[in-house]
């Protein structure tokens, strides 16, 4: 039987697609001479299918942004067609090297050339070089190369890893789940999976190796089981309990609409957390009362550049416009850890997550965050708008936030141009640190929103994506409540009120015992408001007598 990590329930039943495979180890040894030639010409196929792949990613480019944005393909053609490029790599191939081996180190030295001239111009190119390396090296190697968004047949993806930003991309129309071999429960492309709602099992030793193309697969992350090409038996007797499972959610939805009310009376809201505009459908449909967590990164990380004041303007304004009267919180950008911008070009780190991220990078790249802040003040014109401060660990940050807020304020005033005034401002609770100094800080902030992701991952110092660890990563440990119980307390003191964002509030086990601590808000996985309505509506706040 093969197992991992449940991250979605679910049971999906159909063909695998292997994907993201351009990490396979590329092979050391010398070829012999007889295959010289035969290297050769599987070079100069891999150009040729790389010129035509370039060329149908030109035209569609062109007819979706325009053609200035299609110009850096036609860059990448010059690249490919560049004489002096085949002519080093087969001379690599001459000396026995197989064509993989010979594009990799002729495309490394190029970059390394590339990189003592500092030049802009020459940066971007590095770009592009490396991204043509990967193309003809995967072509070599017949690796498919797949944009997500693309893939039009039903299908479960079988992969190593997904970034965030390519689980993004999913359409669940065609993506029926998906299996991959790192990753942990509370990454950020498990929680994708879990708002869209699609079965997904991650942390799954050699999976690649043990499925092959279009294998019949199937995924029950309801039981922790994969099977590969199994018998009819099996299928009949997996779709029995899928039905079952199905009718389940179905019967859940009359609560979609009701309130979660407890049984003595305390009215407690249930939002949704969303990662892109689209997200909204899902969440309204499931019957959200307002936005608790939206993630802005995901908008950076769909670009290649930093998104404009108008473009972040224009959506925010559209979610509050969609969300009609409800509350949206808007949580600044929090990059770093498992969520990376390749144009931002952070640093590599050791431990990214203890490292250079959220909050931190402001400092160093202020335009961002008051790009960023401009553009949300002006939204929150439109609707009922709050905005949301990552990883805080100081009284400090707050203070340098809030400065940074008064300057935009000051800045949107002088030209004139309208916003609200008083405008909500919370922070994340996701370090010990802030839940420890949280009476301090519920003076300074109108509401704290329990990250509870980040802060199992940093009280238990288990990495949140680490399958090694994933065992001991436990949102419910007492620690974790513990601190949690301090913050919800300290805020009730000082007249404020905490919602949870993080993924203990989508699980049905712990919501009777939040219910208790006090959290006035819940932000969920909208796949899962209907269920944790039903089970608030069912419990007390305080004591039964
Ligand atoms: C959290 O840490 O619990 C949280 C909601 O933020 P993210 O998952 O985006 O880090
Ligand atoms: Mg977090």
């Amino acid at each position: 039987m093969i197992s991992g990590i449940i991250v979605s329930k679910g049971i999906a039943l159909g063909k695998s697609l292997l994907i993201n495979l351009e990490n396979k180890k590329i092979k050391k040894e010398k070829i012999s001479k007889k295959k010289i030639n035969l290297e050769i010409k599987k070079f100069l196929k891999s150009i040729k299918k790389s010129i035509n792949q370039i060329k149908k990613i030109k035209k569609y480019t062109e007819k979706k942004l325009g053609k200035s944005k299609s110009e850096i393909f036609e860059g990448h053609i010059m690249i490919l067609k560049d004489d002096e490029l085949s002519k080093d790599i087969i001379n690599l191939i001459n000396k026995r090297n197989t064509a993989e081996i010979s594009t990799k180190k002729v495309i490394k030295k190029q970059i390394k050339e590339m990189k003592k001239i500092k030049n802009k111009y020459l940066k971007n190119r590095i770009i592009d070089i490396k991204d043509i390396g990967k193309r003809i090296i995967n072509n070599i190697l017949n690796i498919n190369i797949k944009n997500l968004s693309k893939i039009n047949k039903k299908v479960i993806l079988i992969c190593k890893d997904l970034t965030p930003s390519e689980t993004s991309q999913i359409n669940k129309k065609n993506i029926l789940g998906f299996i991959t071999e790192l990753g942990g429960e509370t990454s950020h492309t498990s929680i994708i999976a879990k708002s869209l709602g699609i079965p997904a099992i991650v942390g799954v030793k050699n999976i690649t190796k043990k499925v092959k193309n279009k294998d019949f697969i199937i995924l029950d992350s309801i039981n922790n089981e994969i099977h590969i090409n199994p018998e009819k038996k099996t299928i009949i007797s997996k779709k029995k309990i899928n039905k079952k499972f199905l009718k389940n959610k179905k019967k859940l939805e009359i609560f979609k609409n009701l309130k979660a009310t407890t049984l003595d009376g305390k009215e407690i809201k249930i939002g949704a957390n969303i990662n892109k505009i689209n997200d909204i459908n899902i969440a309204k449909k499931n019957g959200a009362q307002s936005i608790g967590l939206y993630r802005t990164e995901f908008l950076y990380m769909s670009k290649n550049k930093l998104p404009t004041e108008e473009e972040q303007f224009i959506i925010y304004k559209k979610i509050v416009e969609k969300m009609k009267n409800k509350e949206v919180i808007i949580r600044t950008l929090d990059i770093g850890g498992d969520k990376n911008c390749k144009y931002l070009n952070l640093p590599k780190e050791e431990n990214p997550f203890l490292g250079y991220r959220a909050i931190r990078i402001y400092y160093k790249k202020i335009n961002i965050i008051r790009t960023q802040l401009r553009a949300i003040l002006r939204a929150s014109n439109f609707g009922k708008l709050k905005i949301m401060f990552p990883m805080i660990i100081s009284l400090k940050e707050i203070y340098f936030l809030k400065k940074e807020i008064e300057k935009v304020k000051k800045k949107l005033k002088k030209d004139n141009i309208p916003f609200n005034k008083n405008i909500k401002i919370g922070i994340m609770i996701e370090t010990p640190a802030a839940a420890l100094i949280s009476n301090d800080l519920s003076k300074e902030v109108d509401f704290f929103s329990i990250g509870s992701n980040d802060l199992t991952q940093y009280t238990l110092a288990v990495d949140r994506g680490n399958d090694l660890v994933s065992h001991l990563y436990n949102q419910m440990h007492p620690s974790v409540i513990k601190l949690i119980k301090i913050v919800v307390k300290a805020s009730h003191k000082n007249g404020k009120w905490t919602g949870i964002c993080g993924e203990l509030a989508s699980n049905p086990l712990a919501t009777k015992l939040l219910v208790k601590i006090g959290i006035d808000e819940f932000s969920v996985n909208s796949p899962e408001i209907p269920n944790i309505k039903k089970i608030i509506r069912e419990s007390y706040f305080k004591e039964k007598k």
